[in-house]
């Protein structure tokens, strides 16, 4: 047997969670096949088979599939799932969609979110906001997987250019689509443009908190991760108080983020926000109180007005700008 590895796209390139669920899926079984299922769709599939891990690439077109709804993909992916042992997608929005219905179809128990492999069967996942890690066995003959993207290392392309491996016999198999419910339809998709490194993939975080007390006052946050050519993040106090939008929250209802430098502005550090950032590398603090539970994962603390910090930070950041130039 083998193991289905949904690749997540835009129609026409790979969406880079995919790699690290690559990752994680050849720990499972070294025999990965990846389906590329969308709406003109070559080039996704010619990504994805330069990958040196992905042993099979299962291209199925149709305009049904253009837009990922969970209806439509679901009866192509449990019919393919007779062929397999794992069905695995990452644990973002695109497999939060539809791996459920896919798990309910074929009357299995997902396994969500993990963030290790112990063995085929056994999986470690964390429970209670990321303050525990449990240890599940699945004694299921399918098992539908989530996998935690920045736990797994992106898998390195093979080197070849995808029309080299194609030729040397990389199979890339036509799967022919299956008939979709219609029972739901899509209407539109609003995506926030931002010239700033996505969230869930920057390598530098600066994320704002309650403690910022205004949408304007972002702006202080926002003048610093354009300096850094950071993301922003958000606690979800600050989001629900409108400071910023949704999509910019961290935490166990927000994205969870692994950069290289966190920086934490006006946030307390309530354990669901900490769920979303504590693996980062290196974490910054800022906050006016000595106390906050931030400090107690920081490798940096900076007890400080946010007010009075940022505004310094800004401003050694400009001149250390203007040495450069
Ligand atoms: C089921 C559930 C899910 C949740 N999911 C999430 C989630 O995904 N993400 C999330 O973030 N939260 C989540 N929460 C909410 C979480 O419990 C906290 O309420 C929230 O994280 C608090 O946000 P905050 O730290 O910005 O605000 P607060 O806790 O109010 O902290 C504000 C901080 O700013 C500091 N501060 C104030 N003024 C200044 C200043 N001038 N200079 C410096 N520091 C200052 C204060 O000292 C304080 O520490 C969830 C809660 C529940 C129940």
């Amino acid at each position: 047997m083998a193991v289905l590895l949904i690749a997540e796209h835009n129609n026409s390139t790979l969406k880079v969670y995919t790699l690290n669920a690559i990752t994680a899926a050849s720990e499972i079984d070294k025999e990965v096949h990846v389906l590329v299922a969308g709406n003109k769709c070559e080039n996704v599939v010619k990504e994805v088979a330069a990958v040196s891990l992905v042993k099979k690439v299962l291209h199925s077109e149709s305009s049904d599939y253009e837009n990922f709804l969970a209806e439509n993909l679901s009866p192509l992916i449990v019919k393919l799932a007779e062929r397999y042992t794992h069905i695995i997608s990452s644990a973002n929005t695109f497999g939060k969609n539809f791996m459920p219905r896919v798990a309910a179809l074929l009357d299995t128990s997902q396994i969500s979110d993990i963030i290790k492999i112990e063995s085929s069967d056994t999986f470690v996942r964390p429970i209670y906001a990321g303050n525990a890690l449990v240890t599940v066995k699945s004694n299921d003959k399918k098992k539908c997987i989530t996998i935690r993207p920045t736990s797994f290392d992106p898998a390195p392309s093979s080197g070849e250019s995808a029309s080299e491996k194609l030729k040397k016999g990389t199979l890339v198999e036509k799967v022919e689509p299956v008939a979709v419910p219609n029972i739901s339809k899509f209407i539109k998709r609003e995506e926030t443009k931002s010239e700033r490194p996505e969230l869930g993939t920057a390598r530098i975080v600066i994320a704002g908190g309650r403690g910022l007390q205004s949408k304007e006052n972002f702006k202080l946050i926002n003048d610093i991760a354009d300096k850094l050519n950071a993301a922003v993040g958000a606690s979800r106090a600050a989001v629900d108080a409108g400071y910023i939008s949704n999509d910019h929250q961290v935490g166990q209802t927000g994205k969870v983020v692994v950069p290289d430098l966190y920086i934490a502005v006006g946030i307390s550090g309530a354990i669901q926000h900490l769920a979303g950032m504590k693996e980062s590398k290196v974490i910054v603090a800022i906050n006016k109180d000595g106390e906050a539970p931030i400090f107690s994962i920081a490798d940096y603390s900076l007890e400080a007005d946010l007010f009075k910090a940022l505004p310094e930070f800004l401003e050694e950041l400009n001149k250390l700008n203007t040495i450069q130039k």
